[in-house]
């Protein structure tokens, strides 16, 4: 009964006393957000926006998208703003005081776009009488469609190539994040770019972004996700652009390996990695000698450029264990994993620090 409780708390307060590596969540939502914080998240390590995206809204991005001029695209801009307003302020409020990383929109653009396969039947089947506008939509989906969504126009590449939404984005959390503070709050916003492989992309969607904190008037960090090995490679320039760094192992995985990560589970493929040629899936735990070698050498580029540069990481592997030991020595700041996963996280950032033997007892 309660004398376990207490021994739990002691032993969490134990490791938390101990581990130098902050644990945060992943969340998109304010639930997830405040039961993270109940697990003892110190803030969000990644929002993934694309998922506030479901449904109705979903309708709005594909009309953004798919725009064809500029009074199409600023409606669809008008009405997603407030409501990602609103997304971000719920999440402020959760974890006030608390660092929150918000990553802006990296959906593979397929989930945004009607469907290919469908829109061809119905203009096929309808013939000469086809929708005059189906048949432009058509068009317009043929010209965006990819064999590789996940290779493809996603993060900042959607970013840059639709004038307007990250922009968009930026301006919703400067606006929760100035509302917030105005009613004596403590936000703490930090604006994360997906899918950078240059330093180029970072600073193009920088420049925007830096404008808008400063028309508003809202302190933000901006920072990078590291999932695209020539970013890894590339991380003293990148760095140049970013306040921190955030590892992105699943796509890191993938590219570095070459393994599909949406057909790692299911799938033929899984028999592949079953066969144990390489140990456990490189997807649950973090593969020290290839992906390992590229965090060590961002993480020791980046520093180089940008002493201060915060690291963490924000795939599954910043749950797994095992990685989270690779992320204390490595030298990482933090780990973000799933709410559920925060308590492990914080044992085992405990013991990893015991196991290197060099416990910060602050
Ligand atoms: C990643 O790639 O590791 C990551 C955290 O982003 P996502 O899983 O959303 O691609
Ligand atoms: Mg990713």
């Amino acid at each position: 009964g309660d004398e376990l409780v207490s021994a739990v708390h002691r032993i969490m307060a134990h490791a938390d006393a101990t581990r130098r590596l902050a644990v945060r969540a992943n969340a998109d939502n304010a639930e997830d957000a405040a039961r993270a914080r109940r697990f003892g998240a110190q803030g969000i390590g990644l929002c993934r926006t694309e998922h506030m995206f479901l449904g109705e809204r979903r309708q709005l991005v594909e009309d953004l998208i798919l725009a064809t001029d500029e009074a199409g695209r600023e409606a669809a801009l008008r009405k997603l703003e407030p409501l990602q307003r609103a997304d971000f302020a719920e999440i402020f409020e959760a974890m006030d005081g608390l660092p929150v990383t918000i990553r802006l929109l990296d959906p593979p653009l397929h989930e945004f776009l009607p469907d290919l396969t469908e829109l061809s039947i119905k203009v096929a089947v309808a013939g000469d009488k086809a929708d005059a506008k189906d048949r432009v939509l058509l068009d317009c989906v043929k010209r965006l469609h990819e064999q590789n969504p996940m290779l493809g126009l996603r993060g900042v590449r959607l970013g840059l190539v639709v004038p307007g939404l990250f922009a968009m984005q930026v301006r919703a959390i400067a606006e929760a994040a100035r509302a917030r503070a105005e009613v004596g709050g403590d936000p703490r916003a930090e604006i994360m770019i997906p899918l950078v492989g240059a330093v180029q992309e970072l600073e193009l969607v920088r420049e925007e972004a830096e404008h808008i904190l400063a028309e508003t008037g809202v302190d933000a960090l901006i920072g990078t996700m590291i999932e695209v090995p020539r970013a890894a490679l590339t991380a003293a320039s990148i760095a140049e652009a970013a306040e921190f760094f955030s590892f992105g192992t699943n796509d890191l995985t993938q590219m570095t390996w070459g393994f599909s990560r949406d057909d790692v589970e299911a799938s033929f493929f899984s028999k592949y990695l079953d066969l144990g040629v390489f140990g456990v899936s490189p997807f649950e735990s973090l593969d020290r000698d290839g992906v390992g070698r590229l965090v060590r050498i961002a993480v020791e580029e980046g520093r180089k450029t940008r002493p201060g540069l915060k690291l963490g990481i924000c795939g599954e592997h910043g749950g797994d264990p095992d990685s989270i030991h690779f992320c204390h020595e490595a030298g990482l700041d933090y780990v973000s994993c799933s709410p559920f996963r925060i308590p492990v996280a914080r044992l085992e950032a405990a013991r990893a620090a015991l196991t290197a033997g060099d416990s910060d007892t602050r």
